[in-house]
């Protein structure tokens, strides 16, 4: 089956979050299980970009109302990631450092969207199935079905992967005269809540839709920042796949990363090496156990309860517990927490920013993982840090729902019910209770070792969605 994966994130190439990590590794495992698989994503000013050879497979111009933009589709030309990888090279739009937060995003992603359909109409054949990431992508299933230009793919089934249902690409029909000429008839189908919204549009066109975990499927049915109704209509042709991880980047026995490699036998040992060092680093006590937070510090992850929870937690157990916070995102919070430094010095510390480095140490090195997520479509941080025998801590939703079981419950790790402060201090201290039972202590941090959320058994479900919207061609 040739299938395309049309993103704005894939890992290594460029990331920002999951969707980066769920595009760099499916589409490699699709591949081994022997498709054949291809990933388009913009082409922003990244390392990977600088350091890799590309050759450019087709030129082009994209028009936009009264702008044209040219645009050149680059393929990597060794597939050193396990798949044929092609970044849309549009200089005026995407030669920027950062992948969103830019004042002309949806020209952005709209130019991407229409660029990556210019060249797939130009080439032989047609694929057996676009896969759209997100609302970035949410256009193409409308674009294929109605614009003129793009007649050729009104058969070519289309999914859309929902990552993250609270960021939708919306806009004014001022800017409708962008999309390119299609029958004005299906104009409404464009329309959600009296503007485009592209997740929406995504959601109607696209043959099937698919979100990151099946709790999240069945919470948005109440809880979808507005689309509620909209993800009633479609149940019939939805489904939730949990997401894998890359067990080849994410692993504890050849993570370059790590200060020392170790397996689910000397596990001990391994991880307090590592701890010795992030200790080091950030001047925490080794003796103590290691809370760790990872993530974007917003609202949504429960960033906001951060600060208070830590100066509560320090104040009932200070002495007891070393916090460490790695993350970036609302520069209050950022502020907050920052402004704690000085009242815990020896037990508390932060690394405001993103570093892919540090993050693979803390899930290495933490006893302990916090996601006390408001909403969490899947989360793969509770998913690395099982794999590196570190103990997540989460609020029971979305994915995390799907993934972590509480210790009492014969589970792998510790759940509570509310994102607030009182229930993650609770949890906190369940935390420094099961790390002075060292016996019991392990035996969860062996059972979440073992936990198979590989993307082998995963990317198998992904084929039997495109097999079914194949069928209906
Ligand atoms: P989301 O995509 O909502 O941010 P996920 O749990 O799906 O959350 O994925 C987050 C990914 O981003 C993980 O690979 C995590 O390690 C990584 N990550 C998040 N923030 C940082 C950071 N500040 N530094 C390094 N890695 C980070």
């Amino acid at each position: 089956m040739e299938i395309f994966h049309i993103s704005a994130e894939c890992y290594p190439v460029a990331k920002v979050g999951g969707l980066a990590d769920v595009v760099g590794a499916l589409p490699k495992y699709q591949n081994n299980a022997g498709h054949l698989t291809r990933v388009v994503i913009p082409c922003y000013d990244t390392k990977f970009k600088k350091e890799n050879d590309f050759e450019c497979v087709h030129w082009g111009t994209v028009k936009l109302g009264r702008f044209n933009f040219s645009f050149s589709v680059l393929k990597e030309t060794t597939n050193k990631l396990g798949f044929e990888l092609y970044l849309i090279e549009i200089p005026e739009l995407f030669d920027r450092k950062n992948v969103y937060g830019y004042e002309d995003d949806i020209e952005r992603f709209l130019s991407f969207q229409i660029a990556s359909l210019d060249w797939i109409i130009g080439r032989d054949g047609m694929p057996d199935v676009i896969n759209c990431h997100d609302h970035h992508t949410g256009l193409i299933p409308f674009m294929m079905l109605y614009c003129n230009k793009y007649q050729k793919l009104q058969n070519t089934p289309s999914m859309i992967t929902i990552h993250n249902g609270l960021y939708q690409g919306q806009f004014g029909f001022d800017k409708l005269h962008y999309l390119p000429v299609f029958n004005l008839a299906h104009v409404n189908v464009l329309e959600w809540d009296n503007c485009i919204n592209s997740l929406a549009v995504g959601i109607k066109c696209a043959w099937a839709v698919t979100t990151v975990s099946p709790n999240y499927l069945n919470e948005i049915n109440f809880s979808a920042n507005g689309l509620e109704t909209l993800f009633n209509l479609v149940r019939y042709k939805s489904r939730g796949i949990l997401n894998g991880i890359d067990t080849e980047v994410w692993d504890p026995e050849k993570d370059k990363m790590l200060e020392k490699n170790y397996s689910v036998t000397n596990f001990e040992v391994g991880k307090q090496q590592n701890k010795e060092i992030l200790c080091t680093l950030f001047n925490l006590d080794p003796s103590k156990p290691l809370f760790s937070f990872i993530g974007r510090l917003l609202e949504e992850k429960g960033g906001d309860l951060l600060p208070h929870a830590t100066a509560l937690a320090m104040s009932e157990n200070y002495e007891q517990i070393n916090i460490l916070i790695l993350g970036s995102g609302n520069p209050e919070i950022e502020n907050q927490l920052n402004s704690l430094l000085p009242d815990y010095k020896g037990n508390y510390n932060t690394f405001i920013g993103y570093n892919e480095e540090l993050a693979h140490l803390i899930y290495a090195g933490a006893d302990y993982l916090l996601m006390p997520s408001r909403v969490e479509p899947c989360g793969l941080n509770q998913m690395y840090s099982l794999r590196y025998g570190t103990i997540p801590i989460v609020r029971r939703t979305g994915g995390l729902k799907d993934t972590v079981i509480d210790f009492g419950d014969d589970g792998n790790g510790i759940c509570h019910d509310q994102a607030s402060v009182g229930d993650i201090c609770y949890s906190i201290q369940r935390g420094i209770n099961l790390y002075k039972d060292k016996e019991k202590l392990n035996k969860i941090r062996k059972k979440g070792m073992l936990t198979d959320h590989s993307w082998e058994r995963v990317c198998q479900e992904y084929i039997e969605v495109y097999n079914l919207i194949i069928k209906k061609v």
